[in-house]
């Protein structure tokens, strides 16, 4: 976009850093932790942390936080490496907080000896029911004067795996009265037997979150460490570990996190929505994770737009889901290949056309003459839209009806004369008259008509699935209404249908998306074969939510 736009408050606090000399170029880090699946909301930190780093001129390392041993998979480090390539973004170095565990082990010792950690016997439960409130100070732990040579015993033994889980734990000695909770004698290290997917069984003591983030920010240099509002607190005990560390002065940022209409945004519920087979897996085109949406269609440069022009905010909002969805409309109106498919079909016969007979006719493939053209072929039975026939034309109807004409994109202008039932009373196919002189590009018959309609010849059509997907949730926040959220979810948000489509798409690769022409955008799905070829729809053409809001 060229517009200009008023820096945000991330690039203020940059320009002024540079300006100010604090810094000479700027380093910034993505840490997803591996337990999941990317989502809307990861890639808005990741267009944030790459963007800017992008703009200023600095780099951006993609950090897996594998601090957590029991939730982390190698699965979801290959998807998260996948889907920021896919968004357009590439890392200077791939790197994992579990890389830093020797170095961490270290900075703990460093607070052991500079009499600023301990080791604790208590109970996790125990040491959270003597933390106070936020009105009433914390009770110093029994073992809080514990001395520096047995602290340094007692935490040597915990990594040699001497005790078992939760048996003793290191914490750091700051202030059991502090205002700030997070600040009443931390938990920093603890024991889990468990085997960690990068380091093996080498450890069985883990930093915990806090005492791994900013140390590991500190150790690659990163200037702005950007995280999500819930952090604030957390911001005084990073600063507080790095200084007492004496190590490269990182800075934590918070901005707040984003959130979607009518979906969730949180990997724990996604993957239970995964997990309960509300739908078929993390990609399931519904999902607002990156890997479903890819497989819906949504481009990359649609959700960089979408993060773009949402920007970031110091307070949380709900952004509605069509804003995405109209930023994907916006790009794929430029990019998308054109093609005729027929979703709910119609017979259609045309009587003056001769049995037997094809004609190529030519037709453009995109939305403007750089994409060229390419050939549909036409014969006298075709399929029409259903929803393109009505037996009695209402007013203002444009389309189909005994006595009207109508013209077929690319083709000629037919006349509807009759048509047939079944015993249901349903119309099985239409008869038409076609005008020869009435051809596409070379019309010379003088007959006016209002409305095109797309067809597909019924000799030529190739079958296949269409799936068709709605909102994953009936409500706005499902995670804010009664209950559970999986009660809020839209039993009728997937609907496979069987169309006929042009030959040409019979080619379609993975790479192409198309705008079905009056039907919406749409791609091949990854599960599509050369026997059984199956098609997302990614978008319709127009907002259908927004009509919804506006007949009611
Ligand atoms: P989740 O609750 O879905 O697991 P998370 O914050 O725990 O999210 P991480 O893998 O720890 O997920 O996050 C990696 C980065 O992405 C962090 O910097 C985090 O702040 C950011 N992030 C996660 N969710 C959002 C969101 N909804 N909006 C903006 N940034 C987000
Ligand atoms: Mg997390």
């Amino acid at each position: 976009m060229s517009e200009e736009k008023s820096l945000n408050f991330l690039e203020e606090i940059i320009e002024k850093d540079l300006a100010d000399g604090k810094y000479t170029s700027i380093v910034t880090r993505f840490p997803p932790e591996p337990n999941g699946y990317l989502h809307m909301g990861h890639a808005t930190s990741i267009c944030l942390n790459f963007g800017l780093t992008k703009k200023y001129a600095g780099y951006t390392n993609l950090r897996f936080d594998d601090t957590n041993p029991v939730t982390e998979d190698t699965e979801y480090v290959d998807s998260i490496k996948e889907d920021i390539q896919w968004l357009g973004f590439e890392w200077k170095q791939e790197l994992y907080a579990s890389d830093y565990f020797d170095t961490l082990y270290k900075y703990a010792v460093t607070l052991i000896n500079k009499g600023l950690a301990y080791v604790d016997d208590n109970t996790a439960e125990h040491i959270a029911a003597q933390k106070g409130t936020h009105t009433e100070a914390g009770i110093d732990s029994v073992y809080r004067q514990r001395s520096i040579a047995e602290n340094l015993d007692l935490f040597a033994r915990m990594k040699a795996g001497e005790f078992a889980d939760g048996e003793k734990i290191l914490r750091a000695k700051i202030d059991m009265a502090h205002t700030n909770m997070l600040m009443r004698d931390p938990l920093i290290y603890r024991i889990k037997h468990t085997h960690h997917h990068r380091t093996g069984n080498k450890w069985c003591i883990y930093p915990m979150y806090d005492f791994a983030h900013g140390q590991s920010d500190s150790i690659e240099n990163i200037t702005h460490s950007i995280c999500t509002l819930e952090f604030i607190p957390h911001r005084e005990l990073y600063d507080w570990f790095i200084e007492k560390l004496e190590i490269f002065p990182s800075h934590q940022y918070e901005f707040a996190r984003r959130n979607l209409s009518y979906t969730v945004m949180s990997k724990r519920k996604l993957k239970q929505l995964v997990e309960d087979k509300h739908v078929a897996g993390w990609d399931d085109p519904r999902m607002p994770t990156i890997s479903g949406m890819r497989r819906r269609g949504f481009t990359p440069q649609s959700i960089r737009t979408f993060c773009d022009k949402v920007g970031i905010a110091k307070r949380e909002n709900i952004i509605d889901f069509s804003l995405l969805e109209f930023c994907l409309r916006e790009d794929l109106n430029l990019t998308a290949l054109r093609a005729m498919a027929v979703l709910d079909p119609l017979k259609l016969i045309i009587t003056n056309y001769e049995e037997g007979k094809t004609e190529q006719l030519v037709s453009e493939n995109g939305p403007d003459e750089a994409y060229g053209t390419r050939i549909v072929p036409f014969s006298k039975a075709l399929w029409i839209e259903r929803e393109d026939f009505m037996e009695e034309a209402a007013k203002k109807w444009f389309r189909f009806a005994p006595g009207a004409s109508v013209r077929l994109k690319s083709a000629y202008i037919l006349r509807c004369d009759t048509f047939d039932k079944d015993e249901t009373g349903k119309v099985t196919v239409i008869h038409c008259t076609y005008f020869p002189e009435s051809k596409s590009g070379n019309d010379t018959s003088g007959i006016a008509v209002k409305g095109t309609i797309h067809w597909v010849c019924a000799t030529h059509a190739a079958i296949a699935e269409v799936r068709m997907y709605d909102r994953l949730f009936k409500v706005e926040i499902p995670s804010s209404e009664e209950g559970d959220f999986k009660d809020y979810i839209n039993e009728n948000s997937l609907t496979i249908t069987q169309a006929y489509i042009e030959p040409s798409l019979i080619n379609a690769t993975m790479q192409n998306r198309f705008q079905f022409l009056r039907k919406g955008y749409f791609c091949l799905d990854k599960e599509s074969t050369k026997d059984k070829i199956i098609f997302n729809r990614t978008v319709t053409l127009k907002d259908a939510w927004a009509k919804e809001v506006k007949k009611s």
